[in-house]
């Protein structure tokens, strides 16, 4: 194990927030690359991903949970459990705002449940980059009147363009203890390479079939290996092959998947094809499959298969 030098610190960081404020946008921003998949569509992150940046002087395992709301069905039940879950074992939580809108009712539920950890809360306002310059004393007035009864630090950053997210890590890093590195240093997340590249795939899909498929999608991957191109070949072909199934929960979100002679899968093939070949640095064969299952969101053995555990 790689102590790190003296004086070198270590801990969890949970990213706490309503849905789309930019969690995950910002956990890919401080990592510099795509860990965490994320959408404009609300409720998009599923899985409790842990990515790890590692620093000379640091090493932040930072916790994208999903964001709180009022659960609707069973795997709402269990994403809101994880979020909660995922707060209770931290060592700093970022609570993010979006900095576009003023404190609403939603978010004083979420500052009142932080309220009741013992972990440090840095707060971030996120999407500067949309506040007009006119609005910005304001907004800044705004929220600490809203947060003026605790002690928390304010920070304002753009998870999009990275502006503010410098001053953000160095505070983050004041309030973690010291401590050795705990993933080595070349790691980037704690979650199998299949659940990241499912992730990827589902992002995808997020993105082509806007609202009309989203919440009732999972992905998993049942096969990944490695294999030549074509036999006959030089090794300078080999490419990964992923096999992958997409379930939904109604044939009409099939036929809307696969799209006219298959044209909707194909645009989610290629272009999870591209964020997959980033990930793994080399080329790509992928297959998917689109298969109904009804109502797999409210079938627990089924939650468990793709996944999302009951912890
Ligand atoms: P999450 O649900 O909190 O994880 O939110 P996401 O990271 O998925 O982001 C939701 C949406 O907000 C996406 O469309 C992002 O591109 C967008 N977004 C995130 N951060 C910023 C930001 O700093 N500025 C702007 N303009 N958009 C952002
Ligand atoms: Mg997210």
């Amino acid at each position: 194990m790689d102590l790190g030098p003296k004086g070198y610190k270590s801990g969890f960081v949970a990213l706490v927030g309503r849905p789309n404020v930019g969690k995950s946008t910002l956990v890919n921003q401080l990592m510099g690359q795509k860990v965490a998949i994320t959408s404009p569509v609300a409720q998009t992150t599923r899985n409790r991903l842990r990515a790890i940046l590692t620093t000379p002087s640091a090493q932040f395992v930072m916790v994208d949970t999903p964001g709180i709301h009022k659960p609707h069905h069973l795997l709402g039940e269990r994403l809101v459990k994880s979020a909660r879950k995922a707060i209770g074992e931290v060592d700093v939580i970022l609570l993010l705002f979006e900095a576009s809108f003023p404190p609403g009712k939603g978010d004083a539920y979420i500052v009142k449940l932080l309220k009741e950890q013992k972990a440090p809360v840095v707060v971030v306002l996120n999407k500067w980059d949309l506040v007009q310059e006119e609005s910005i004393e304001l907004r800044k007035k705004e929220y600490k009147t809203f947060l003026s009864d605790s002690s928390w630090s304010i920070s304002y950053c753009s998870a999009i363009n990275g502006n503010g997210c410098d001053d953000l890590i160095e505070r983050v890093e004041m309030y973690l203890p010291l401590g050795p590195k705990l993933y080595p240093s070349d790691f980037i997340s704690d979650q199998p390479e299949k659940i990241l590249l499912a992730e990827l795939i589902r992002e995808q899909i997020l993105i082509h079939t806007k609202e009309e498929v989203p919440h009732s999608v999972a992905v998993k991957i049942d096969r990944l290996e490695e294999m030549s191109l074509l036999k006959k070949k030089s090794l300078k072909n080999e490419c990964t092959a992923i096999l992958a199934t997409v379930f939904v929960e109604r044939k009409s979100q099939k036929g809307i998947l696969i799209g006219k002679g298959g044209s909707m899968m194909k645009k989610i093939g290629q272009s999870a094809r591209l964020q997959m070949q980033s990930l793994i640095n080399g080329p790509i064969y992928l297959e998917l499959f689109v298969k109904v299952v009804p109502s797999w969101r409210s079938k627990p053995a089924k939650l468990s298969e793709l996944g999302y555990e009951e912890n």
